[in-house]
């Protein structure tokens, strides 16, 4: 029974107990996000504490790294309160207790979530009232150098970021760089914080003794340094350290002081800060402003999550990378190969190329364009020169056979023309040798006899000559062609023919000398063809008036010649097709004279053109141009 008793509650109880559990469990899943969020829009409260000024060299650059990382990382809404600890900028500070009641009073009963202080003075203060001002409140020392750790003060609630000023590799990169350097300008202030690097830096370049010397300008006013900088001897660079006081007592916020330095120095400066490289440092290692904020930040954003500050550590940070700045390696002929291996070198001014490209790209695109189309074109001209030369050879060939049919035509006239002189010659002959035969001859006679003989002789000569020179095989040939005579000489030759067919042919020539540029023969081969087809035309009219009249006059700047005939003229449909080759209208016709007649005034940049008078016949006119100086000449006088 008393087991049934002891067994029947546990039965009965678990379904109970596991039921609560998931109440439990679900009002807990349901409150958790809402904790979670309500944590969420709890603002963080962050002093920042600065050491010397919200604008001192190099720790504002820090300060204004960590406050932007801070807030692109914190999930929080954040109230950043910044605080200045003004007493470090004086060389004999005076007493901090005012702002620390300042503070005291700010923060009471009302402590900041975490402070982050910037630079080892900042950090001191945290550590020295702390425990008066903010007990409970975790802190982030950040941007110390861990020399100037104090660690006897180091609580569990502290976190350090602290780096390392590695001055044997500052110095070290400097007789790397510049390896004829022999001084060493140190540029520091005056104040304790200063004063006390001056003695750390003579203890830790203590191995560099006879390698370098070392001027101090902790005791100058920085005008008295600027005046030095100005006139250093060679072989000399500077240092700079830190110029947040000088030996004046004057505070130099800001970078005006480096930016004043670096205009008039003589001589390099050198730093191992990353917030005076850009525009004054040559560059080298230095302490990088962005590793030190992440740390820092991530730091934070632990601690304000609930990890205890005492878990996270951090080693000192050492320099970065050397990274240098080209302006200055160019300004102070400094050798890249000098730079050690892994260096960066930043602000590089982009060479022609890289600052047109675009520009550049679209000469070089339009030149590549020109080029192609000056050498399409060229290859074009060549062609079309070839071709011309060809079609040109090919124009000679044909009028060359069109000369031969035409000498055929003239055969009769050419045979009596020859014949002429040949039986004078032959009379005259047999005359003189029956005057030889008598007793006392007359030689007065007989010299007239033997002048007439050579006089006939000439004339048949010319008569072959002519015929020669038409029938000769030239190549297109161009020349200053006077076109009075070169006309008068085709219509010489055709003259017997148009006798023997009962035509007058007339040829009124201009009346001054008319030269034009060409080739004499194709010009004359033109005149025939209009002559004999003119020929032709006169023939198939049965009329007691058979005429054919050639002329050459000027129009304007244009040679006009005009062959008129009074055949029966050309049907009104032929006019357009008249020139063209193979078109004839006659049985045994080839029809290529006026298409030949066509090709050769126009090489010459000449028209042809051919019209029908109303009188009855026909009129072809060719003009050509006028050779330009004759023009001038004829213009001129
Ligand atoms: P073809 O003389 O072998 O016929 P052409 O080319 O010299 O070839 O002449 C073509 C045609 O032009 C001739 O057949 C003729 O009909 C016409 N023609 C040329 N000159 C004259 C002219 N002076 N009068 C009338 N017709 C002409």
């Amino acid at each position: 029974m008393s087991g049934r008793i002891f067994t029947a509650p546990i039965k009965s109880s678990w379904p109970i107990t596991a039921a609560r559990l998931i109440l439990c469990l679900l009002v807990w899943g349901a409150l958790r996000p809402a904790a979670l969020a309500a944590e969420r829009n709890e603002p963080k409260r962050v002093l920042l504490l600065h050491s010397f000024g919200r604008d001192f060299r190099p720790w504002s650059e820090y300060a204004r790294s960590i406050k932007a990382e801070l807030e692109r990382r914190s999930p929080w809404p954040l109230d950043i309160q910044e605080h200045t600890l003004l007493t470090a900028r004086f060389n004999d500070p005076g007493p901090e207790a005012p702002f620390v009641n300042y503070l005291g009073s700010l923060y009471q009963g009302a402590p900041p979530d975490i402070v982050l202080s910037i630079g080892a003075p900042a950090a001191r203060f945290v550590q020295g009232y702390r425990a008066k001002l903010f007990p409970k409140t975790p802190a982030v020392l950040s941007v110390v150098e861990q020399r100037l750790v104090n660690g006897l003060d180091l609580t569990d609630n502290d976190v350090v970021v602290a780096v390392r000023n590695d001055f044997m590799a500052a110095f070290g990169n400097i007789l790397q760089v510049l390896p004829d350097t022999k001084t060493v300008a140190v540029v520091v202030g005056a104040s304790p914080l200063e004063k006390f690097w001056i003695d750390e830096v003579k203890r830790e370049l203590k191995p560099l003794a006879g390698r370098l010397d070392l001027i101090w300008y902790s005791d100058l006013p920085f005008e008295e340094i600027l005046k030095s900088a100005s006139t250093l001897p060679p072989h000399t660079v500077l240092f700079w350290g830190l110029m947040s006081v000088d030996a004046a007592g004057i505070v130099h916020e800001g970078d005006i002081a480096l930016r004043s330095l670096h205009a008039v120095a003589n001589a390099p400066i050198f730093s191992y800060q990353e917030p005076f490289f850009g525009g004054s440092s040559v560059g080298g290692p230095m302490h990088s402003v962005g590793e030190t904020s992440s740390k820092t930040i991530d730091a934070a954003i632990r601690i304000l999550h609930g990890e205890k500050p005492a878990h996270i550590k951090y080693e000192p940070i050492e320099f970065g990378p050397p990274k240098y700045d080209w302006r200055e390696i160019q300004r102070w002929g400094i050798s890249e190969s000098n730079l050690p291996p892994g260096s960066e070198v930043l602000f590089r001014e982009p060479r022609l190329w890289e600052r047109y490209r675009w520009q550049i790209a679209m000469i070089a695109a339009v030149f590549l364009v020109q080029g192609g189309l000056i050498s399409g074109l060229l290859h074009e001209r060549r062609r079309r020169r070839l071709a011309d030369v060809e079609s040109r050879q090919r124009l000679a060939e044909l009028a060359h056979l069109s000369r031969y049919a035409a000498a055929g035509e003239m055969t009769t006239s050419i045979a009596h023309e020859l014949n002429q002189p040949l039986g004078s010659i032959l009379t005259n002959a047999e005359t003189a040798e029956l005057m030889l035969k008598s007793a006392s001859p007359n030689l007065d006679e007989l010299r007239a006899i033997l002048a007439d003989i050579r006089r006939d002789d000439q004339r048949a000569s010319e008569v072959i000559r002519r015929l020669r020179s038409m029938l000769k095989k030239t190549p297109f040939e161009v020349r200053d062609v006077q076109l009075n005579s070169t006309i008068r000489e085709v219509v010489g030759f055709v003259a017997d023919l148009a006798q023997g067919r009962g035509v007058v042919l007339s040829y009124a020539p201009a009346a001054s000398e008319l030269y034009v540029r060409g080739d004499p023969i194709h010009l004359q081969q033109v005149l025939l063809n209009l002559i004999i087809n003119a020929l032709d035309a006169t023939a198939e009219v049965q009329t007691s008036k058979r005429e054919i009249s050639v002329a050459l006059s000027r129009t304007g700047s244009y040679a006009e010649v005009t062959v008129r005939d009074t055949g029966p003229g050309i049907r009104a449909d032929d006019l357009k097709t008249i020139f063209n080759p193979f078109f004839t209208t006659k049985p045994q016709g080839m029809g290529m004279g006026m298409a030949i007649v066509r090709t050769i005034v126009e090489a010459h940049h000449g028209t042809v053109s051919a019209e029908n008078l109303p009188s009855g016949g026909a009129v072809f006119t060719v003009k050509l141009p006028i050779l330009r100086s004759t023009f001038a000449l004829q213009q001129g006088g």
